[in-house]
């Protein structure tokens, strides 16, 4: 089981390093890997707040090439360098407001596996296409981008739920789940307003390996109830 947080443009380095010092001192449980995704300027501060733990800072986005001429990008080098264990890629507000696509998203994804980065790429349905009955259509489609590799975890993240309260019901995330394995043989997380109050409900589906949580990972009590709420697989 894999709990994820991502803080969005939330938290800068000061606000970051004192979240990630109460995440090491509290109690996480067995088995379930914690990691938390920071905007850029507070990748190095948290790093060095968790620094000897076993929870990964993961960044947010991540660059295909290794260094070049991409005013406001990072690339995988830069965020081994500063000790980042792993990259969102292709979060649907990247899709939505930053124009990704499929393929920047897979170029992104294959290059930060390459440098040694662990990804989690995010798929899912906008609400019109899911009232379409395009649901697993999108789902091929986006998955079909992108290719296996040991370190890489899906996050299917419906976009009629993030951030909007509204959560598929943990069949729709099963069934969701089901189409993602069956294309690609990686771990897959929900995401899509998960909080302590339904975690433990949508954590229980057979093809759910944990959570891609956002609102709810920006305070710590939360973010640790969720974190507790997840079963080892
Ligand atoms: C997210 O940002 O990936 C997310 C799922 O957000 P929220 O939990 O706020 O819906």
């Amino acid at each position: 089981m894999l709990i994820a947080g991502n803080w969005k443009m939330f938290k800068g380095a000061a606000e970051a390093a004192a979240f990630c010092r109460g995440l090491r001192e509290a109690a996480l449980p067995d088995g379930v890997d914690v990691v938390v995704a920071p905007p850029f300027p507070s990748l190095a501060a948290s790093v060095q707040a968790l620094a000897g733990t076993e929870i990964g800072v993961f960044a947010q986005n991540c660059h295909w090439e290794r260094e070049g001429a991409f005013t406001g990008e990072v690339s995988a080098p830069m965020l081994r360098e500063l000790g980042v264990y792993g990259t969102i890629v292709g979060h649907s507000e990247r899709r939505q407001w930053f124009g990704e696509t499929d393929e920047t998203v897979a170029r992104r994804a294959a290059a930060a596996l390459e440098d040694g980065l662990h990804v989690i790429a995010c798929v899912g349905e906008t609400l019109e296409e899911r009232e379409a009955g395009k649901t697993h259509d999108v789902l091929r489609r986006q998955v079909g981008a992108l290719e296996h590799d040991e370190n890489l975890v899906i996050a299917y993240e419906p976009v009629w739920a993030i951030g909007t309260g509204r959560t598929a019901t943990p069949q729709m995330a099963d069934e969701a789940h089901e189409t993602v394995k069956s294309l690609l043989d990686v771990p897959v997380l929900y995401g899509g307003s998960v909080k302590p109050g339904n975690a433990a409900e949508l954590l229980a589906g057979p093809a759910v390996d944990g959570a891609l949580v956002g609102g709810a990972s920006l305070d710590l009590e939360p973010f640790l109830e969720i974190c507790r709420a997840a079963t080892p697989s």
